[in-house]
């Protein structure tokens, strides 16, 4: 059974149809090639699907988490918090803006930010005088954290709050949309191909204040402003634009806009399947000494990843158990590594910085492979492949 040509079967990929193709066909035909129609379009497709004001599309989600802390004017002294269990990305964007950052430990059963340990930290920080100024959230897995508890620990406190629900959309927390911005200042989306909808490359930002939308929409064009009625100059002429701050060029373009909007038609369809998936999972691991993240009560997750814990195994065994699954061509990842312990967050001061459940989850959770299009048979090899790999490593 161990056959090396079984095929390879990833933790994720894209779905891309003929519908998809042909309508970006179609922008490969027209007049606007950069941001332009489409991507007005695709804004107001997620404005509507999301139910929420305003809509931001840029190249990444990377640049949106830039954009989204640019918008509350996060800069040097200023203190801003994330989770460990994540993509860098989601720290990464307080460092462009020379922020101090920290790291609030998770739950060790679900990867997401823990709540009680969020409430220490604040009151340790509040005794010192260092409290944040911005909490960035992170929906691991498409799983949303408990963003009602989250929202009124920031009232308290006086914090800012942005989701990084790269993992999210089309998801549901409390019977509203992910990225509905209820609970929160701002929220991002990333379109990478891994993600539940693809742009090839791209991002959203989401939010309900007209102040910080404006502010995203001038950051994301290089900080021009062409509307005559903000300029700060006397109008010049026809010619007339001003650069008023320092942006960038983060432009979704129209082939990328397209693209998303035929994706997001097929997001329902999308999420329900990796809901199947989600569940035949539960119900074919359940003699295994192995558990499926739980989802909260209040949440339809849209099951970005299928995140397993072993019970009661070592690291070395969690090694073990991993490699294992890849010399069966599976493809299992990590999410996440705790971001601080990469080489370069260690260079900046991380060195002494031990977040015990970020390293436990590590150190005892890996996905397997969830996707629209995962077939049924590939479900009883990952399970098979994994019986295999727990008795490898001395669990089952
Ligand atoms: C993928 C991802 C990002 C970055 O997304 P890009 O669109 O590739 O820039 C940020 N945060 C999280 C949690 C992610 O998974």
């Amino acid at each position: 059974m161990n056959n090396k040509e079984e095929e390879f079967i990833p933790y994720g990929k894209q779905n891309i149809s003929e519908e998809d193709i042909k309508a970006v066909e179609k922008v490969l035909k027209s007049d606007f090639l950069t941001q332009g129609p489409e991507v007005i379009a695709f804004e107001t497709d997620i404005i509507d699907f999301i139910q929420v004001k305003y809509a931001t599309a840029v190249n990444s989600a990377t640049s949106a988490l830039h954009l989204a802390c640019l918008a509350l004017d996060i800069k040097a002294n200023d203190i801003v918090w994330t989770s460990p269990i994540t993509f860098v990305a989601s720290a990464n964007c307080a460092l462009y803006c020379d922020a101090d950052l920290d790291f609030v430990d998770v739950d060790v059963n679900t990867g997401r930010i823990c709540i009680q340990k969020l409430k220490s930290k604040l009151e340790e920080a509040k005794n010192i005088n260092k409290l944040p100024k911005l909490l960035i959230v992170v929906h691991l897995a498409g799983t949303s954290c408990d963003m009602k508890q989250i929202k009124e620990l920031a009232n308290l406190y006086g914090f800012y709050i942005i989701e990084d629900s790269s993992h999210a959309i089309g998801g549901d927390y409390k019977g509203r949309k992910i990225g509905s911005c209820k609970y929160s200042d701002m929220n991002i989306f990333s379109f990478h191909p891994v993600k539940i909808i693809t742009t090839g490359e791209g991002g959203m930002i989401t939010t309900n204040n007209n102040i910080l939308d404006e502010k995203l929409k001038l950051l994301r064009s290089h900080g021009i402003e062409r509307n005559r009625d903000k300029f700060k100059n006397n109008y010049l002429g026809p010619w007339h634009y001003e650069q008023q701050r320092l942006g960038f060029n983060y432009r979704m373009n129209d082939i990328e806009a397209v693209l998303g909007r035929s994706q997001l038609k097929r997001i329902s369809e999308f999420i329900s399947e990796r809901n199947i998936i989600y569940n035949i999972y539960k119900d074919i691991l359940i003699d295994l000494p192995v558990k499926l993240n739980p989802i909260p009560k209040d949440v339809y997750s849209s099951l970005h990843l299928a995140i397993i814990s072993i019970n009661n195994c070592t690291k070395k065994q969690h090694r073990i158990i991993f490699e294992k699954m890849r010399s069966q061509n599976i493809g299992v990842q990590l999410h996440y590594y705790p971001v601080y312990l990469n080489p370069y967050y260690q260079s900046l001061g991380f060195k002494g910085l031990k977040l015990i459940n970020a390293e436990q989850y590590a150190h005892s959770n890996f996905s397997i492979p969830i996707y629209p299009g995962l077939q049924i048979n590939q479900i009883k090899r990952i399970s098979l492949a994994l019986k295999k790999s727990l008795e490898f490593a001395g669990l089952f």
